[in-house]
């Protein structure tokens, strides 16, 4: 299950970076999750919140932004960034000739306490 693998990486950031005085501020995580990841915003938030219970944080909030992945069209061999879910049709040429280069499937962009 992604969601948890996920989930447990944002738990070890929180644990990592958050002073324990500060764990029952309210915190946003700000994160990127790629469209090819097969988990959805909601899913990761739950897996999430199920893992921070069991922990000192009391106050943690997730903004999930979808992350960028890298296009290269095989017909007009433009090169650009995309972030949409669904990628069917290269966005200058409208070629169907793409390769993708999917990066990294989620990662913490940053952390902030209130
Ligand atoms: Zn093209």
């Amino acid at each position: 299950m992604h969601d948890a693998h996920f989930a447990r990486k944002i738990m070890l950031a929180l644990e990592d970076k958050i002073d324990e005085s500060d764990r029952s501020k309210a915190i946003v995580v700000h994160a990127k999750l790629s469209p090819f990841s097969h988990v959805t915003a909601e899913s990761l938030d739950r897996a999430l919140h199920v893992i921070l219970s069991e922990t000192d944080f009391k106050d943690v909030r997730l903004e999930i932004t979808p992350a960028e992945y890298g296009v290269r069209c095989g017909r007009c061999g433009r090169e650009y960034r995309e972030d949409k879910t669904f990628l069917s049709k290269c966005r200058f040429c409208s070629s169907d000739d793409l390769s993708v280069d999917k990066g990294l499937e989620f990662y913490i962009d940053y952390i902030e306490i209130f």
